[in-house]
């Protein structure tokens, strides 16, 4: 199978999966629970979310792993199965889509701050470094480093994957909208553009956006990285809208019909990749891969 950056220069728009939170939740994980922790205990569900992300047109799927760093496992006294559920999660995925589409492992924040201290570089290293070295043993192909607001330990966990794998690397950051409206910033003040700054001359040929963003938000920050940088492939997973907390549970507004309809917006502005975070669900990436295909 070529690499995901080889199939973009081919000319390719590849289409990601959607949230796999939102689903666990849907099937029944509880507030309090360990998602990470089900692909031990349920690994049936796990592996039926990633076939069905690849049934729905996906071509790269993501895998269970998203807090699986032994620092946020330590948070439910998991912190000895980080190994295990790492190269599980990656081989359940793998199971599930075969060899002909990617498996993007999840490398999501640590959960700590480290610019408080409240964890060091070494460690923070050290539980990157094991969880991508798990990953590739489970057969993924590639990872995304995700849903990251510091640019110190978004460095870290890259140089984690850089210099102990083979894995092709994804770097996503999370932004929310400034109160005007005009701006975009990570949790930890960081802009877009910042971002590319950074990263564009790192050897990082894909950077994307994910989470916090609904459809039509997430556009801003795609077009502040493509001014940014041209050259770089850009990766683009926003939620489904702001979610709403009803008595049934979380509600997202952005239905499949409203998601599909920004898809040319985001490959005219440099998106490769397309896909989706929380709330979004198989009938979006379903949604996405016909605008795809249609173009
Ligand atoms: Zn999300």
């Amino acid at each position: 199978m070529d690499k995901i950056y080889s199939r973009i220069k081919k000319g390719e728009i590849l289409v990601g999966d959607g949230a796999w939170g939102t689903l666990l939740i849907q099937a029944g994980l509880q507030p309090g629970e360990c998602p990470e922790l089900w692909s031990i205990t349920k690994p049936e569900k796990i592996r039926e979310i990633a076939a069905k992300y690849k049934d729905a047109g996906a071509d790269i799927v993501s895998t269970n792993t998203f807090g699986g760093n032994r620092i946020k496992l330590k948070m439910y006294g998991l912190e000895d199965k980080a190994k295990e559920i790492n190269r599980v999660s990656s081989y359940l995925s793998r199971s599930a889509v075969g060899d002909e589409t990617h498996v993007l492992a999840s490398i999501g924040p640590c959960g700590k701050l480290v610019m408080m201290g409240e964890v060091s570089m070494d460690e923070l290293y050290e539980s990157f470094k094991e969880q991508a070295m798990a990953l590739e043993e489970g057969g993924a192909d590639a990872c995304i480093i995700e849903t990251m607001s510091d640019l110190e330990e978004a460095k870290c966990a890259l140089r984690a994957v850089q210099e102990n794998t083979e894995l092709e690397v994804v770097l996503s950051f999370t932004f929310s909208k400034s109160a005007d409206g005009h701006n975009y910033f990570t949790m930890m003040g960081v802009t877009p553009s910042q971002v590319i700054s950074e990263f564009g001359g790192m050897d990082v040929k894909i950077i994307g956006a994910n989470c916090s963003l609904g459809a039509e938000d997430i556009c801003g920050v795609i077009s502040e990285y493509y001014q940014s940088e041209k050259n770089i492939s850009y990766l683009v997973y926003p939620n489904a809208g702001q979610p709403h907390y009803t008595e049934e549970g979380i509600k997202y507004p952005e239905t499949p019909e409203v998601f599909k309809t920004y898809v040319p917006k985001y490959i005219e502005h440099g998106a490769r990749i397309i896909g989706g975070c929380c709330g979004t669900t198989y009938e979006h990436i379903r949604a996405i891969r016909k605008v795809v295909d249609s173009l």
